[in-house]
């Protein structure tokens, strides 16, 4: 026995750093993977209390215990705000394939998931199967390529458009500037919705800030809403939609999610003072 009775064994720890001074750590009881492909630095660990963490560039893309969060909220979020139930749909990131898994029980005919790094698809496709599950589903079309290159390049319109990812930063920092929308523009159907992941309003206040400045230049309706998401930076994550046509929650045959459901969508635009600042 330790002459120490505090003194613990060695621990291992994955922590995200929100800056020199703040981090969130995870107590992991393995490094499954670390991989450093032409885009990113790719890292899967077993944590203790959410199971497998995705993270990349040293930030947490999912765990398995609370990404239904996320993905309820960048599905189901348009997918009720559309003026009429959107029949297909633009994934762009997304290469763990849980949003179109969602997409795919809404009901869509159609789903192309435009991911840039092909690595992420195949890592995950090892680590989170129960998610990638939904690119074996022939009415998802997987592909690996720029999303901003394949929406420039788009004869194709779609009923939504679903810009699920990394921060702004890296290959994700022009999936936020106002080019970028205007190109989302022309190839979103009228009643449709386009939504961002948009980052946390309080740690990084220029993810929903570019993200409304960008979109409000070609979309007439441009609205933020936010979900408690556990293990993204302060818990407190925002999202950020745009319509050529009001803002309108459809509310016949309303699929709940685990996260999502009526009072979700309704509440959820409602947003501190210090966010909606970043709004205007
Ligand atoms: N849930 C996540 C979050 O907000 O932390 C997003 C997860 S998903 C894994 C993000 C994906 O976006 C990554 O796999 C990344 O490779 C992809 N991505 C980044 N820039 C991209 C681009 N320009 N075109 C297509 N995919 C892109």
């Amino acid at each position: 026995m330790s002459i120490y009775p505090s003194m613990k064994l060695i621990e291992n720890w994955f922590s995200e750093r929100y800056s020199d001074n703040l981090q969130l750590s995870f107590r992991v009881s393995d490094q499954l993977l670390s991989v450093k492909t032409d885009f990113q630095r790719i890292d899967v660990f077993e944590t203790y209390d959410f199971g497998k963490l995705l993270s990349i560039d040293g930030t947490v893309q999912l765990t398995e215990k609370d990404e239904f969060v996320y993905h309820d909220m960048i599905t189901r979020m348009p997918f009720y705000y559309s003026d009429t139930p959107p029949e297909n749909a633009l994934v762009i990131g997304g290469g763990d394939g849980g949003a179109a898994g969602e997409l795919l029980k809404l009901g869509l005919k159609s789903i192309t998931n435009v991911e840039i790094d092909g690595q992420v698809v195949e890592v995950c496709k090892k680590h989170f199967p129960s998610l990638t599950a939904s690119f074996n589903d022939p009415k998802v079309n997987l592909v690996i390529d720029d999303g901003i290159k394949y929406v420039n390049n788009s004869k194709e319109k779609f009923d939504m458009v679903i810009i699920d990812s990394t921060d702004p930063v890296g290959p994700a920092e022009d999936l936020f500037n106002e080019k970028f929308y205007s190109n989302v523009y022309r190839i979103l159907k009228d009643g449709g919705v386009v939504v961002t992941q948009s980052g946390s309003p309080f740690y990084q206040p220029r993810a929903i800030e570019l993200a409304n400045k960008g979109m409000k230049k070609s979309f007439p309706y441009v609205a933020s809403y936010v979900a408690f998401i556990p293990t993204y930076p302060s818990g407190f994550w925002s999202f950020t939609m745009a319509k050529k046509s009001e803002i309108k929650l459809r509310t016949e045959k309303v699929q709940n999610g685990n996260y999502f459901n009526l009072e979700i969508a309704r509440s959820s635009f409602a947003l501190p003072e210090f966010a909606k600042k970043l709004t205007l």
